[in-house]
């Protein structure tokens, strides 16, 4: 069984003639290494196409990039916030409630992170260099593929089971963060300075956050079995594997 996930995208405008569709492509490949069909999703589908693929989809991974627009959480722009992309928040945040609603398998990365909190009444630091006190630099200033801070995981937890540790090294692309945590949210993971770093929603079967970026370490995925950040990957599959049975069982 080859699970169908959905993961989102952006967009580029940039020194291009038309806007183009964004992603990394590390995320098509860690999310097929476990043995998975990625299907990108873009803020150019129309409402109804991305209503058709939620109903043949068994997993959402949401992506990377853009400042979500801190309107969406009650405030002003601070003078620090990054590039916003309002097509993509709308899209998003529609895609988000109907997986849930559907209780998919939710696996949300950085912004996808940023956004699940946001989507879940949470709100949002909008710049951490001039809003969280504290010398850790959450922007790495090493190589895209070196580990930058660590991140305790909550012991006795599933995502402690998932990563099979409960102290990680992370690497850290971020210069927001989760400022008042969401109701139906719980923090399972924070970096030394206390920033919450790795979230989970117990109302559903499978939802979590990372503030890091685990597709990046899909290089190593192929030699080294045991890295937390591939497990979290095979862990998410599974469950979207699981997720497609139980949608079969529901067809009968
Ligand atoms: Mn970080």
């Amino acid at each position: 069984m080859r699970p169908l996930i959905l993961a989102t995208t952006s967009t580029a405008e940039e020194g291009l003639r038309t806007p183009h569709v964004l992603l990394g492509s590390p995320y098509v490949i860690a999310i097929e290494q476990p043995g998975a069909t990625a299907v990108l999703l873009t803020p150019a589908h129309r409402a109804e196409s991305r209503r058709h693929l939620l109903d043949v989809a068994h997993g959402l991974v949401l992506t990377g990039g853009e400042d979500v627009a801190p309107s969406r959480y009650g405030e002003e722009p601070h003078p620090a916030l990054g590039e916003v992309n309002l097509a993509r928040d709308e899209m998003e945040l529609a895609l988000l409630e109907e997986a849930l609603e559907r209780r998919m398998p939710v696996l949300a990365i950085c912004r996808g992170m940023q956004l699940l909190n946001v989507a879940m009444g949470g709100s949002l630091y909008q710049d951490l260099p001039s809003q969280l006190e504290g010398d850790l630099l959450h922007e790495q200033e090493a190589a895209v593929n070196a580990r930058w801070h660590r991140a305790r995981i909550e012991e006795g937890s599933r995502l402690e089971e998932i990563f099979g540790s409960a102290d990680l090294h992370i690497n850290s692309f971020h210069h927001q963060g989760v400022k008042r945590l969401a109701p139906t949210l719980r923090a399972r993971g924070w970096a030394e300075d206390g920033l919450i770093e790795a979230v989970e929603a117990p109302d559903y079967p499978w939802v979590f956050g990372v503030q890091w970026h685990p597709e990046r370490g899909e290089a190593e995925m192929e030699s080294d079995r045991r890295s937390p950040d591939r497990r979290l990957f095979w862990a998410f599959v599974e469950a979207c594997r699981e997720h497609a049975e139980r949608m079969l069982n529901v067809g009968f």
